[in-house]
């Protein structure tokens, strides 16, 4: 078998390892051995490129791939093992940047290797060299878009700067122009490859990136992170056209797509134009902050939560980022064995993009074990909360914002939320009145059905827990719905 054969092979079998992968992980019952087929694929192609690209390249080349391969899958365990489950989307965004940081340097080695050189040292036909001139370009452009784009996200995601959309004047003539300007600079490097333009793509690609997701607000950052996803794809495609490697491009190409699908669901769960987001926010100018007065608060405590909860004769839990933060999964799973115990029905509200994860509360309620059957997701249940008597909401902000819904101003204006404000009583957790990760006021904490209990989640279940009377069946007790609620439960 010539190499050739044996690395075509290889693709083959890694390419369709990477598609096993793809379905396994779309299925949570699979996705274990989705992670396994990914692993293993990337394990034959990385084998298979060494192994044969050896035979043409130096001893001291190969050692050097070994070393480079040595720290990176030191440095890959050590912030695998190291990263807590909230820390797991600026990590992907990190490691998106590095796959568009990679783009750009594979497009920066093309160049000097074929076009600094000129065509008469290639062994580049002079009709593809256009085609490679081009190549080099947007390889360059998608990988510097990615590169800062995913660094911005990682700083929105950590906290480390505001996650309120950037809103330069004329942020949208800004992003239309860059795309304007590389397309013009694309046909100019194909025809005339100087090094002054690879420097104007680069710089121009860079700017774009930094803009286009500093543009997006905190709400719609769950799509920005499966967007980043999508051109990363993209990204390690283009590389793998200036590379000649086809499972490169295979990979890329399924990486960008399914990103691409993903950010498009995203999307239409959160109401959101997905034209208007991949493009920065296009046609979202300068939303109010919604930070108007809003009036007072009440504060409650936990022993008065355990007496509410005592008397409820039914509670939907709606659990947010706080709840990952304080690691409060074990605690309210036990808090609804002890209702559920009491006869009370208690039901979780799961909205599509609590916490900083797809599926993130339903890791943490599953690992907690909770009933599968109680975790409802958000369409399921918002019709029910009217005829709720409590819901508690355990670290969860923007996803129980009545603004979303009433203000038509305000930066998360349309996106569903639980309407957790129909039921007869709220009980918020959170640590102060600070607002959720998209930067909003929330009406919600000056309702008049809603009492404030602060301090960290964890602790004020356990508290709750331990002021709950110890009753081994549940006795007829007043319903603390609303009037409202009961009269519509009674008809
Ligand atoms: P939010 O991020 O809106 O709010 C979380 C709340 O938890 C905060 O108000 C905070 O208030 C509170 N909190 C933090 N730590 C604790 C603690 N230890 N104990 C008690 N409360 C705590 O949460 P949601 O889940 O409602 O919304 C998710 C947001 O994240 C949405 O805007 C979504 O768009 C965005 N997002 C989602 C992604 C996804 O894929 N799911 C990805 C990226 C972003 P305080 O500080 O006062 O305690």
């Amino acid at each position: 078998m010539t190499a050739s054969t044996a690395t075509q092979s290889a693709d083959v079998v890694a390419a369709l390892l990477f598609i096993l992968s793809l379905a396994g992980l779309s299925q949570h019952r699979t996705s274990r051995s989705g992670v396994v087929f990914g692993a293993c694929g990337m394990a034959l192609a990385v084998i298979a490129t060494i192994v044969f690209a050896s035979r043409d390249i130096s001893g001291t080349a190969v050692a050097l791939i070994a070393v480079a391969m040595a720290i990176g899958a030191g440095l890959g365990l050590w912030r695998a093992r190291a990263v807590e489950m909230t820390g797991m989307p600026e990590l992907i965004a990190v490691l998106h940047s590095f796959v568009g940081l990679a783009a750009v340097l594979v497009g920066w080695n093309s160049y000097y290797e074929v076009e600094a050189r000129g065509s008469a040292q290639t062994a580049v036909a002079a009709d593809l060299l256009r085609i490679h001139h081009a190549e080099v370009f947007i390889g360059i452009f998608i990988g510097a878009v990615t590169f800062t784009g995913s660094l911005i996200a990682f700083l929105k995601l950590s906290a480390r700067i505001n996650s309120r959309p950037l809103t330069l004047p004329g942020k949208n003539l800004l992003n239309v122009g860059a795309l304007v300007a590389f397309a013009a600079l694309t046909v100019w490097f194909a025809v005339s490859p100087e090094l002054g333009l690879m420097i104007a793509i680069t710089a121009l690609a860079l700017l774009l990136g930094l803009h286009l997701v500093a543009s997006i607000g905190g709400g719609d950052m769950p799509v920005v992170v499966s967007m980043l996803n999508s051109y990363s794809g993209w990204a390690a495609a283009a590389a793998g056209f200036l590379l000649n490697n086809n499972l490169l491009i295979i990979t890329g190409a399924l990486v960008g797509s399914s990103g691409a699908y993903l950010s498009y669901i995203m999307c239409k769960a959160m109401n959101r134009s997905f034209l208007s987001v991949i493009a920065g926010g296009f046609g979202i100018e300068a939303p109010s902050a919604g930070d108007a007065e809003q009036g007072e608060h009440q504060e409650t405590t936990a022993e008065e939560t355990a007496a509410l909860l005592e008397r409820a004769s039914s509670v939907i839990i709606t659990p947010g980022y706080g709840m990952a933060v304080a690691q409060a999964q074990h605690p309210v799973a036990e808090l609804t064995r002890a209702l559920r115990e009491r006869g009370v029905e208690v039901r979780f509200g799961v909205h599509p993009v609590a916490g900083r994860l797809p599926g993130h509360m339903n890791v943490l309620l599953a690992e907690a074990r909770v009933p599968y059957d109680v975790v409802l997701e958000m369409d399921e249940i918002n019709d029910d909360f009217a005829h709720t008597s409590v819901v508690l909401v355990i670290g969860a902000n923007d996803t129980v914002n009545p603004a979303a819904m009433e203000d038509p101003a305000s930066p998360i204006a349309g996106m569903p939320v639980l309407r957790v404000w129909e039921a007869g009583q709220v009980v918020v957790f959170k640590r102060s009145m600070a607002s959720g990760y998209a930067g909003v006021q929330n009406p919600l904490f000056f309702r008049e059905n809603t009492g404030m209990l602060f301090g960290d989640a964890k602790q004020s279940v356990e508290s709750i827990l331990r002021a709950l009377t110890p009753r081994p069946s549940r006795t007829a007790e007043p319903d603390a719905r609303s009037p409202a609620a009961q009269a519509a439960s009674a008809h």
